[in-house]
């Protein structure tokens, strides 16, 4: 067994994963092509990769997660089928994985990450994958000025609501995925910019941990 493990267990695995996301409604190809080829036990520590491939969040440390599975892939379907291609700004990069889908999938990749530990981990990550990532830490709630407009914004933390900033960063037709709500449960919520305007549409509830910024959450 090598450093990373079992490499056809977890080929296996993945097969699994993959299989069982169709079974809970996951359709778009392109998102199941990535789950496929992307290593997730590679954004796990060495210690808890056995854990990868279960469709659970699982703490990355910090007091943070990566997202389960389902939620990823949830969340990347409906970004892909309302934008699917362009430049892409991920908010909370967490353990990297969600941007490493992203980027599999084509697009061009910006993440921002608040927790200096977690900057530290995924970039190095991203590093060790040689993977094209633009990443930033800082307070993801005021987006990325110098790098806007986005086609696509993705919020993989819990927010109050949409951060105005972040609505200001979204291009002309560009789509905002962001879960909205309190520390009960969040909607999944889609914003789309349509010439001036912005259409707000609700989907599911999940639970995630919180967006903490000038525009979200305080801190404590
Ligand atoms: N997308 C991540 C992944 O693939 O592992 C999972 C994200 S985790 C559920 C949420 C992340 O958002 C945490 O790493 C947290 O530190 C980060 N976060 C919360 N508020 C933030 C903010 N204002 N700016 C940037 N990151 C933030």
């Amino acid at each position: 067994m090598s450093e990373y493990g079992n490499g056809s267990l977890y080929t296996e695995r993945r097969y699994e994963m993959v299989e069982q996301l169709k079974r809970y409604g996951i359709t778009n190809t392109r998102v199941l092509e990535a789950f496929l080829s992307v290593e997730r036990h590679l954004f796990f520590d060495h210690e808890n990769r056995d854990a990868a491939y279960d469709d659970c969040a699982f703490p990355i440390g910090c007091g943070q997660t990566i997202s389960q599975p389902y939620t990823v892939a949830y969340m990347t379907s409906m970004l892909s089928e309302r934008c699917p291609s362009g430049k892409v700004l991920e908010i909370g990069t967490g353990s990297g994985y969600q941007a490493a889908i992203l980027d599999y999938m084509g697009y061009s990749v910006y993440t921002v990450e608040r927790i200096p530990e977690l900057f530290r981990r995924s970039s190095a990550i991203f590093g060790a994958l040689d993977l094209k990532i633009h990443q930033r830490l800082g307070d993801g709630t005021l987006g990325w000025e110098d790098e806007a407009p986005f086609n696509g914004i993705i919020v993989t933390a819990g927010a109050p609501d949409p951060p105005p900033t972040l609505l200001e960063q979204l291009a002309e037709d560009g789509v905002m995925i962001i879960p909205i709500g309190g520390s009960a449960g969040q909607r999944m919520t889609v914003i789309t910019r349509d010439a001036d305007a912005l259409r707000h549409e609700g989907f599911h509830a999940f639970a995630f941990v919180p967006l903490i910024g000038r525009e979200g959450w305080r801190d404590g």
